[in-house]
């Protein structure tokens, strides 16, 4: 018998916290998780569910307006945001609360207060004070939103405040250029707010393959949105009519509502890390090595705290490499290459692989770059001018596939099957080889020449 209250301690139950906690109680351990929110973490409470409902909500906009081609007549179409807000955080709840049960069914205790660590073995709970021992420590704290210090920036919301808004304003300014800011500037705009999205670079999605940036910036465009590059918001002020946002170039927007999706940041302030030695980088994520452990050898993070990929499947990969290496004598990393995801903006984007100019640095004229750019066939009825685009990049003379970038309907989906053909090194002989599926908009990825 362990001299610890537990085999393990899990600081937060979001996705990887709660897989973590889960498969470790399965092998029969003691194990304890603590949640300072509600279980489920960013991607069910404040993240990627809701966010996709949101998404699926503005699609509605549009797809009404495009419906009269299709013969539909959809005049006096009214949208109700209480009722898709209050059906999103119902379903909301409902996850969490099956979030809760995964715990509880596998026999692993979960302590709905905030936790920090007091030495390498102890954690506190700060509500109760209880203190609670533990042979291994896990953390899957996340991250939280941040915003820049301008003046006037407590008059601005961030994403966790977006969900759940009284009422969509008339008109909203958004800021940033990454996944939230594209993501909610198509949700605002396709549930009818008069939307602005400014960002400081050229184009949109910084990281992405080039043409994928530029794509997005203009489809972003032709959903309404006024887009607004190479500024960076300085200060925001109340108004008599509401607010006014000041940018650096010089110009100044009225606005009802300014949020900021300037990025996120790992949650470990005031986590007690430095009573167990565990390190930071400058960003305040917890630096740990390939197999997620931390400079204290019984306390290991795995997901958003960690700044590795921040996403929902590699907390979990990366939650289930832990479990293999502490409990199954499996040691192992979770190899972070090649990891496929989707933006949701309207059309999204799905992409994998090395960009074009990243292939280029790395395989120089070895590469081959295939793409096509064409109006999907549903769009001519709609009499929507949104194109698709596909990029596939391949390197050397078996020409293996690198990369793959995609903006268009369902594209999310698409990139999905297509990862794995990079994971397992097919070659551009391997898609000439496979025929087409007619018509849809994937066939085009085996068809390019
Ligand atoms: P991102 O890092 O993607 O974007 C932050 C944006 O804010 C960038 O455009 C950045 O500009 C800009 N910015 C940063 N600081 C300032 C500043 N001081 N003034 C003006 N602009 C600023 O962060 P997000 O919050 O959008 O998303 C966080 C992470 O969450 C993502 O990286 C992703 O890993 C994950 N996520 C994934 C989703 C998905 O899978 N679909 C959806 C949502 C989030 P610059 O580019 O110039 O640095």
């Amino acid at each position: 018998m362990s001299k610890y209250d537990y085999d393990l301690f899990v600081i937060g139950a979001g996705s990887g916290g709660v897989r973590a906690g889960r498969m470790v109680a399965q092998l029969g351990k003691r194990v304890a998780v603590a949640e300072e929110s509600r279980p489920g973490g960013t991607c069910v409470v404040r993240g990627c569910v809701p966010k996709k409902y949101l998404v699926y909500g503005a699609e509605y906009g549009n797809n009404f307006k495009a419906a009269k081609g299709y013969g539909w007549s959809a005049d006096n179409i009214r949208f109700d945001w209480t009722i898709l807000r209050d059906n999103i955080q119902n379903e909301v709840s409902r996850l969490s609360g099956i979030y809760a049960n995964i715990l509880a069914k596998n026999g692993a205790d979960l302590f709905k207060e905030r936790a920090e660590i007091v030495d390498k073995n102890t954690v506190r709970l700060t509500t109760s004070g209880k203190e609670i021992t533990a042979n291994t420590i896990l953390i899957a704290v996340g991250g939280r939103p941040w915003m820049p210090e301008i003046k006037g920036i407590e008059n601005a919301i961030m994403s966790d405040d977006a969900f759940l808004l009284d009422e969509l304003p008339e008109k909203a300014v958004i800021i940033g250029g990454g996944y939230i800011a594209s993501e909610f500037a198509g949700i605002f705009a396709g549930l009818g707010v008069k939307t602005t999205q400014v960002y400081r670079g050229n184009n949109l999605l910084r990281g992405f393959d080039e043409d994928v940036r530029q794509m997005v910036t203009e489809q972003q465009k032709m959903l309404g949105i006024d887009v607004k590059l190479n500024a960076s918001p300085t200060e925001i002020k109340k108004s008599s009519g509401g607010l006014i946002v000041s940018f650096d170039d010089g110009s100044k927007i009225g606005t009802e509502c300014v949020f900021m999706a300037t990025g996120r940041k790992p949650h470990t302030v005031g986590l007690g890390l430095e009573n167990a030695g565990i390190k930071v980088d400058d960003a305040g994520a917890i630096i740990v090595d390939e197999f997620s452990r931390t400079a204290a050898k019984n306390i290991y993070a795995v997901g958003d705290v960690t700044n590795r990929v921040n996403l929902t499947p590699v907390a979990i990969r990366e939650a289930m490499a832990f479990v293999d290496t502490v409990y199954n004598d499996k040691p192992r990393g979770y190899d972070h290459s090649n990891i496929a995801s989707g933006v949701f903006t309207i059309p999204p984007v799905g992409t994998v692989g090395l960009t074009e100019a990243e292939a280029r640095e790395q395989f120089g004229d070895k590469i081959k770059v295939y793409t096509t750019n064409f109006r999907p066939m549903k769009n001519a009825l709609a009499g929507k001018d949104q194109r698709c685009f596909m990029k596939l990049i391949t390197e050397g003379k078996k020409e293996r596939v690198i990369g793959i970038h995609l903006v268009g309907d369902d594209t999310p989906e698409i990139i999905q099957a297509l990862g794995i053909t990079i994971k397992g090194g097919l070659t551009k002989a391997d898609f000439d080889a496979t025929c087409a599926v007619h018509p849809t908009l994937a066939e085009e990825i085996v068809t390019l020449k």
